[in-house]
């Protein structure tokens, strides 16, 4: 398979200065062509915003690191156009504090920045250490691995569509079993409002809670990581369900052009079209014109 020489982006959403960032984009840096483009700030959760409202400004920290006043997705976009002088062909978003198991992928702006990679056409990996209980966060395994799973990316031949999301048990290299091939888990979100009063009166809500439990068999990320294992689950973007496409062309709508006139739209809605091309009403209005 040929290989093109990689070229790798490297974001996060903790910010530009964070330890995850810098300790991946160090050893990553000693191995490949790199280059650093991240927000100046945190930017957790903050999923795949884009800033449309205001100009995004650049700072060259040094030589191959950016800091942009934007959201992960901004800089993977400045990243991929125009403001390097060439375009990467892998995008890493990492190493997160904190894991992106299960249902975190939607809210999750590390896992955004990969699949703002993917969009504009780039493998892209996303890499989250999972806390160790009582002890915080040491990259340093994190690291190791993290290195490890770009180099086999790289050897798989930099697929364009290939979008990887990668969490990292917390602890000592000798705690972890080894790598886990997993589907997303479910996620369970509790009680994850607070309400209060503030000083002047006014009530607040404040989104969070009780720590977040999961649903989800052996073959979970959720359970790799329970079980000292990596995670390692190949994404898509396409969301659409398949599943549903051929029951969904029986549904009566009423279309647009039928809408208020007493007609049943079974006949003129796009969703039914194939239908009736197969021989079913022909009234109401043409499938597609609508
Ligand atoms: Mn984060």
């Amino acid at each position: 398979m040929a290989h093109d020489e990689p070229y790798i982006l490297i974001t996060n959403d903790d910010g530009i200065y964070a330890p995850g960032l810098q300790t991946l984009a160090d050893a990553l840096a000693g191995r490949w062509d790199t280059v650093v483009v991240a927000p100046d700030r945190e930017q957790s959760a903050s999923s795949h915003s884009l800033t449309l409202h205001h100009p995004l400004r650049v700072q060259k920290v040094t030589p191959d690191r950016y800091s942009v006043d934007g959201t992960p997705t901004d800089c993977v976009m400045l990243g991929m156009h125009g403001l390097l002088p060439r375009k990467p062909n892998l995008v890493i978003s990492g190493i997160n504090q904190g894991s992106n198991l299960g249902d975190d992928v939607i809210y999750s702006g590390t896992v955004a920045a990969a699949v703002e990679g993917t969009l504009l056409g780039c493998a892209a990996i996303a890499i989250s250490l999972v806390p160790d209980a009582g002890n915080g966060y040491d990259f340093t395994a994190a690291r190791d691995i993290s290195c490890e799973v770009v180099a086999q990316v790289i050897r798989d031949g930099l697929r364009p569509d290939f979008l990887l999301n990668v969490n990292i048990p917390g602890g000592p290299a000798g705690n972890i079993h080894g790598y886990r091939v997993c589907r997303l888990g479910r996620r369970i979100y509790r009680e994850g409002i607070l309400q209060d009063v503030d000083p002047r009166g006014k009530p607040y809500y404040w989104i969070g809670g009780q720590d977040p439990a999961w649903v989800g068999g052996d073959d979970t990320d959720f359970q790799a990581i329970e079980d000292g294992y990596i995670s390692l689950t190949p994404l898509r973007l396409d969301w659409t369900r398949d599943e549903e496409l051929s029951a969904m062309h029986d549904w009566e709508l009423i279309s647009p052009a039928g809408c208020g006139n007493g007609e049943n739209g079974a006949a003129g809605n796009a969703a039914t079209g194939e239908k009736r091309a197969e021989g079913g009403d022909q009234t109401g209005s043409e499938a597609g014109s609508s």
